[in-house]
């Protein structure tokens, strides 16, 4: 049995894998909020809850958001701050008496839709997450790629790559340069532009009008204002994508997060990138996941391969 977590700011949510990747428990708790010690006790519970009732143990993965630095072994780059500078690793190694395996929760999101997903046997894939945050995490050959510095597929952090500038009615500006400030102490991420809230943001920077990016996405089939932010993201994601492409040459992109329920992207997007590819042709599949929110718990799991298999990340 294989036990995935998938560890967010809000919500902590574990299921356990049978044979076949076959989902037998599942369970959601709230993240005691910036309390580390507690956020190490709900996990455990929730473990010993699951390996209780199913009378089993098993082997377990979580996804963070952040990662485990190698050099010094302890959390970096979470915006969920309680845990930066932690080992959470090794205290849960000391709480629940196992190994434990930890990736980046874009990683794990990666790894499931690569493993048995939308980009299910594809010789390689990147997986990106375009919610509150934006992250990503590349599989290569059914292999996750979590890099020296652990950090293989943040293209969230990369700059907004071909920048330029938006005029609107009224004589409203919006210029990419030099961009938003990121929470990272940069400006013009990706992530400032991508993000749900860097939606929203977007759309008042144009219109004045402050809407969630949820509205903005439901009121696209009718206010021209709304399918113009919209036209904007497409335009930037196509530009953020093409650099990827250019680097990792992908067969698949299978899109994560809120704004991957976008329809429109998985065609606009596509007719974009080619003027930003370095080819011909473009023959990379953007494409939505087949577990959407569950491939981050389920790609935690998927950290240990299945019993006599080969499959190691
Ligand atoms: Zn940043």
């Amino acid at each position: 049995m294989r036990i995935g977590i998938d560890l967010g700011g809000t919500k902590i949510e574990v299921i356990a894998l049978g044979e076949g990747g076959h989902e037998i428990w599942r369970r959601r708790a709230p993240t005691p909020a910036g309390d580390y010690r507690g956020t190490v006790q709900q996990i455990t519970k929730l473990v010993e809850a699951a390996e209780k009732e199913l009378g089993r143990r098993g082997t377990v993965g979580i996804g963070i958001p952040g990662t485990i630095s190698p050099a010094t072994g302890l959390i970096k780059n979470a915006n969920s701050v309680c845990l930066i500078g932690h080992p959470l690793d090794r205290d849960l190694e000391t709480a629940l008496g196992r190994p434990i395996r930890i990736a980046n929760d874009a990683d794990c999101f990666a790894l499931s839709e690569a493993t048995d997903g939308a980009g299910a046997g594809a010789p390689s894939v990147f997986g990106v997450i375009l919610g509150t945050g934006v992250g990503g995490g590349l599989v290569a050959r059914g292999q996750l790629i979590q890099g020296v510095n652990a950090v293989a597929g943040e293209w969230g952090h990369n700059p907004l790559p071909w920048p330029r500038e938006w005029r609107f009615a009224g004589g409203r500006i919006n210029d990419e340069r030099p961009g938003p400030l990121c929470y990272c102490g940069r400006h013009g991420c990706i992530e400032t532009f991508l993000s749900g809230p860097a939606l929203a943001r977007d759309h008042q920077v144009a219109t004045g009008l402050e809407m969630s990016s949820a509205d903005i996405v439901a009121a696209a089939g009718t206010q021209p204002e709304a399918a113009e932010t919209l036209q904007r993201y497409y335009d930037r994601l196509a530009r953020a994508l093409a650099t990827v492409i250019n680097i990792f040459d992908p067969t698949v992109i299978v899109l994560g997060g809120g704004l991957s329920q976008v329809k429109g992207i998985y065609a606009e997007v596509p007719k974009r990138w080619s003027e930003w590819v370095f080819s011909d042709e473009v023959a990379t599949r953007l494409v939505p996941p087949k577990y959407g929110d569950s491939s981050g718990v389920r790609g935690a799991a998927w950290l240990w391969p299945e019993a006599g298999s080969a499959n190691r990340p």
